[in-house]
């Protein structure tokens, strides 16, 4: 079945979708992005995609390009048009296309939209999390403006693949003071040997994971112990558990951080639990 994409107004085979060599997130990679989970041929937590969506273009400026209900529907459409049941939906949205100089573009010029669906494996995701991941340490080499969900990902780029290359599945991105920030593409979590929960605090070098904020939802519902606070690279070796949230992975268990073991070496029972009941928290509409 061919794939099909949305660009700036036209569903066309994914093969055949083209934006313009100046459009400047080619060129400057000014532009920004939303991956949305689809679980049973239904979008996971829109509301709090497209309020993120909305700030990440407000911090840059950058207009519109359709109202939310018709965005809302064109995710949809690509959805069904992608017969995705479980899987994502992918839109990006850029400044537009115009030629190439750094300040922004004249008033008026149209933003580009392009929106993609593709399908999971969600036999294999589950495997993946019933054995975990690993993950590696690395210096957090980003710009300062990690709040916007930005298509700049180069430093995240490198990382990922520093840790594939390193045998392991997500790199941990680490301050100045040596205190984890995020993953590269996915936010970061302890559990304490006291079984305290533990994530960085927003507004200290994070992307305000969406997946984060509805794990931090189920925590509270579940009234499970919690800290909102930095932690070092030191302290995650000794956790009892160790996870990753993200909208692609959802709740997955670390297992390994720079080849040792977190626990006893297997997915814990607070992230597995977390995982287990993450969608009753989620919402869809
Ligand atoms: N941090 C970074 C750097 C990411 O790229 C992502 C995933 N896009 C996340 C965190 C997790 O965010 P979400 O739960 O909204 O997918």
């Amino acid at each position: 079945m061919s794939r099909i994409a949305y660009v700036n107004g036209q569903y066309v085979p994914h093969a055949h979708a083209m934006i313009g060599i100046e459009d400047r997130g080619y060129q400057f990679a000014d532009g920004v992005y939303e991956v949305c989970e689809v679980r049973g041929g239904r979008l996971v937590d829109e509301r709090r995609h497209m309020a993120r969506l909305d700030r990440s273009l407000s911090e840059l400026r950058i207009g519109h390009p359709m109202s939310p209900a018709a965005l809302g529907m064109v995710m949809r459409e690509t959805i069904r048009r992608n017969r995705v049941r479980d899987g994502i939906v992918y839109l990006q949205v850029t400044r537009g296309e115009m030629k190439r100089d750094f300040p922004f573009p004249p008033e008026g010029t149209r933003p580009s939209i392009v929106v993609t669906s593709r399908s999971h494996n969600n036999a294999r995701n589950e495997k993946a999390a019933e054995a975990g991941i690993a993950v590696v340490t690395m210096p957090d080499i980003r710009w300062q403006r990690v709040d916007i969900k930005s298509v700049a990902l180069l430093p995240n780029v490198l990382a990922k693949q520093q840790a594939r290359e390193q045998g392991a599945k997500e790199a941990w991105l680490v301050d100045g003071e040596g205190r984890v920030t995020e993953g590269a593409s996915s936010n970061a979590w302890i559990v304490t040997r006291d079984g305290v929960l533990v994530t960085r605090p927003l507004q200290t070098g994070i992307l305000p994971g969406i997946t984060r904020s509805v794990v931090l939802d189920l925590i509270a519902r579940e009234g499970l112990g919690f800290e909102e606070r930095p932690f070092t690279v030191q302290e995650a070796y000794e956790a009892r558990e160790a996870f990753v949230t993200s909208a692609s992975q959802l709740v997955m268990p670390v297992v390994q951080i720079d080849g040792r073991p977190v626990g006893n070496g297997a997915p814990g029972l607070v992230a597995s639990a977390l995982r287990r009941d993450y969608h009753s928290q989620a919402e869809f509409i």
